[in-house]
Formats: structure tokens, C-alpha cells, sequence
């Protein structure tokens, strides 16, 4: 059915229809639902995928034939870095292989370029007058609040769907205290935008006033298609190599939401003498990564082939979730001009843009309702979108029902909001 923009309704129109809508959700309070759109998870079933690791691994020695029980090996295991590597189309002397988490990665960076400089600073961070970051919005909220946290001032550049928006970066680093910028080049957190070859070429050759600029590239989503169409990422550490930069990026990844999200084997990627920088520090904080979790997803996996093979199972998990989540919006407010949401082709999230103003509003409603939604403004640094339009919608954790349930909800909330919004002219 082709509907008609609201903004083209009469008043009266408007009028009437607002108590249609305000009916459809006095019934779906009346419901008392319980449900919850909000982070990023795998569902149960997903981590039943993986639950063969927890019988692995079936031996202590790595290939080498050292005791993965003991202290040591400080970049991890050798077959663990080679699958990563393959999986992110760098060499295998990039990579590091460490414990559960590629944020606390992000985080060991961060402080050491702030507490002693990289291998190209002028100084430690934390002795400028000011640090800054570039953060393509909207984007992933720990991130941002791990800046906060750090004290690095956040400076937004638009994400458009083939990566951070070029001009808006190159206008800003020119500006000595801009270190560096945040990019999540597939599937990105939230919009599911892929940073095309293009896009990542320019990154990576721009000139940067800052000598130790970083790009902080968080290829979290790498494997993580939700077509049969298995998206390469741009070879960041090629391309910065290339242009004459190679210690321009660093590189994450884990198997967070590929094996167990809170059991996982994160990897860090980049330049020898970043990697050496890193391992450095690194051994003042650690004797060795925990080898045993390595060997165990290395014996589950074998290959990176085998982690292909199984992101198709999780696919065939989450997609009909993505599938429902579509439907619910088309259905309840295409042609309405009150909502743009994005379509997905791999990643964790779904990305909508209500109508201005109105994101906080939708957000409340559905709360009411019994459906949590992450709060209006959080993929934007300190929270705050400065249209209040957008929202962050997380299908993978429910079960289908429920999504099904949650998400013709959200849609009641989306046209109620821009309704009273509408009429309150
Ligand atoms: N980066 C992005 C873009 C993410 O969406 C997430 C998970 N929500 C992470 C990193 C977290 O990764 P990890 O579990 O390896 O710390």
C-alpha cells in the first residue's frame, strides 16, 4: 500500500489519526510486553554454536610444541594469529593475538599513546594542551564514552554508507591536536556501512598535521555477513603502507560474536614497529595471553575457512531477525515520511532515524510499553544527537517472537511521536 506523507495530511487529518495511533498504543501498553531491543548480543542459540569449545582443547601443546598452560608467548599463539590474519587480509607478523576483549585493546592503546607517545610522538598525548578525536556518527557509544573517560575531546564527521565523510575529516586534520579518529570500516556499528577501498585509500594518504595521527580501526564485524555476499574489508594496512603512513592504523578484531561474546580471542593488527611498540608496553602489564582459550578456538576452528563456515550458521540464526525487523517498518511506516532506517547486509544493528526531534519521545513510548531501545543519542559522543532523530535498534538477543512483537511496537512509538510532534504545529 502507498501511503501518504503525513506532512501532506490536513489538520483535521492529523487530528483524527492521532487517535487512531494513541488507540493502537493505549492497546499495546495494555499488553505489558517485556522485551529488549538494546545491545548488541548473540542470542542463546547463537552461543550454542560454539559450545563444542568448552570440551577443547583436547591437548596443552601448540604446534611449536610448547606448554600452553605456562607463562609466555606474549603475541599469542602462532595458528591463533594466522587464522586472524587470514580473516583480515593482513600478514601474519601484524597480528597479536590477546585475551577476551578487542575494547580493552582499544583501551591499552589509547593510554599508552597518552601516558608515553607512539613511536612517531613529539610527546605523550597527555602532555599537549588538548587531545582530539575524530568520531564518524553515528557510531559505536563505548567508543565514544571511552574518550570521554580518557579525557580526549570528541569532534563528529558524518558516516555516509561507504565510510567516515572525507571532506569533513580532511577539514580537520589540519589541526595539530586532532590524534587521530575512530573508524569501524565494516558493518559499522550502527549503520552497517562498509568503508569502500576508495574511502580507506584517502584515509590512509591524507595529510595530518598531527606526525603520530591514528587510526583506530575497529574491524569488529569483519566476518559478519547476514547475506551470501561476504564484503572484503579495505586492506587498511596495505593502503597506509603504501601512502607512506604504515603506522597510521591499528587494527581490532575478536570472535566476540563468533564464539562466546564474553570468552572470546581478541587480535590487534598493524605496523612491525607499532607491533613492537605495542608488545612492548604490553610486557609491562602481562607475562603472557591466556594460550589455552587460543589453542581451544584453534583446534575448533582449524582454518579460517572454518570460521567462514561457521559465521554461516549464525547467519542462518540472525538473518530471519533482521528479516522481521524490515518487515515491521515497511509495513507500518514506509511512504510515511516520518522514519528512514537502514537495510543491513552484515553487522549487529539497525540503524533509525525518526523524525527530527523525536528520538527521546520514541524511546519513552516504547519504555512505557514494556520495550527498552538503547536511549535516543547514544551512538553520538556525550550522548547527545543534535537532531534527536536517531535510534539504535539490536534484534540479534531476542527470539524471533519477540522481535516480531517488539518491533511493530517501535513502529506504533515512531508514528506517535512524529503525530504529536505534527500537531503541536
Ligand atoms: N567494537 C565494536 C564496533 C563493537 O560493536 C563491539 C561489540 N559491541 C566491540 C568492539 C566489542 O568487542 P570486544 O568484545 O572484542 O571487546
Amino acid at each position: 500500500s502507498s501511503a501518504t506523507p503525513l506532512s501532506a495530511l490536513s489538520a483535521d487529518d492529523l487530528a483524527a489519526r492521532l487517535t487512531t495511533v494513541r488507540a493502537a498504543y493505549d492497546e499495546l501498553k495494555a499488553r505489558g510486553l517485556k522485551l529488549d531491543l538494546t545491545r548488541g548480543k548473540p542470542g542463546s542459540d547463537q552461543l550454542d554454536l560454539s559450545n563444542d569449545l568448552l570440551g577443547l582443547p583436547s591437548s596443552y601443546r601448540d604446534r611449536s610444541g610448547a606448554d600452553v598452560r605456562n607463562y609466555g608467548g606474549l603475541e599469542g599463539l602462532a595458528e591463533m594469529r594466522e587464522i586472524f590474519a587470514d580473516l583480515l587480509g593482513v600478514d601474519v607478523a601484524s597480528v597479536v593475538c590477546g585475551g577476551n576483549s578487542s575494547l580493552t585493546m582499544m583501551h591499552q592503546v589509547l593510554t599508552a599513546l597518552l601516558l608515553k607517545g607512539g613511536p612517531d610522538s613529539p610527546r605523550p598525548w597527555s602532555q599537549e594542551p588538548v587531545v582530539k578525536f575524530i568520531c564518524p556518527v553515528p557510531g559505536y557509544d563505548r567508543h565514544f564514552t571511552m574518550l570521554a573517560e580518557l579525557g580526549i575531546e570528541m569532534v563528529s564527521v558524518p558516516m555516509n554508507a561507504d565510510g567516515p565523510d572525507v571532506p569533513a575529516v580532511r577539514a580537520l586534520v589540519d589541526d595539530p591536536a586532532v590524534k587521530g579518529m575512530w573508524v569501524v570500516p565494516t558493518y559499522a556499528n550502527p549503520t552497517g556501512a562498509v568503508c569502500s577501498a576508495e574511502v580507506a585509500a584517502e584515509l590512509m594518504a591524507m595529510p595530518t598535521a598531527a606526525p603520530d595521527f591514528r587510526i583506530l580501526w575497529d574491524n569488529a564485524y569483519a566476518v559478519h555477513h547476514l547475506t551470501d555476499v561476504e564484503t572484503k574489508s579495505a586492506d587498511a594496512l596495505g593502503l597506509a603502507a603504501a601512502s607512506g603512513h604504515p603506522n597510521r592504523p591499528i587494527m581490532f578484531a575478536s570472535t566476540s560474536k563468533i564464539t562466546f561474546a564474553g570468552a572470546g580471542v581478541a587480535a590487534l593488527a598493524a605496523s612491525a614497529e607499532n607491533k613492537a611498540w605495542y608488545l612492548e608496553r604490553l610486557g609491562f602489564a602481562a607475562i603472557g595471553p591466556d594460550k589455552v582459550n587460543h589453542l581451544r578456538h584453534v583446534e575448533f576452528f582449524d582454518d579460517a575457512d572454518g570460521v567462514r563456515d561457521h559465521m554461516r550458521k549464525h547467519r542462518d540464526l540472525i538473518a530471519p531477525k533482521f528479516t522481521a525487523v524490515e518487515d515491521a517498518l515497511s509495513s507500518r511506516l514506509a511512504g510515511l515520511g516520518i522514519a528512514e532506517w537502514t537495510v543491513p547486509t552484515g553487522g549487529y544493528f539497525v540503524n533509525l532515524d525518526v523524525l527530527d526531534g523525536t528520538a527521546s519521545r520514541v524511546v519513552q513510548l516504547a519504555k512505557e510499553a514494556g520495550i527498552a531501545l538503547t536511549p535516543a543519542g547514544s551512538a553520538f559522543p556525550h550522548g547527545n544527537d543534535p537532531r534527536d532523530r536517531n535510534i539504535r535498534l539490536a534484534p540479534t538477543f531476542p527470539v524471533l517472537d519477540e522481535v516480531q512483537a517488539a518491533m511493530a511496537g517501535v513502529a506504533v512509538c515512531v508514528e506517535l511521536a512524529a503525530l504529536e510532534s505534527l500537531t503541536r504545529g
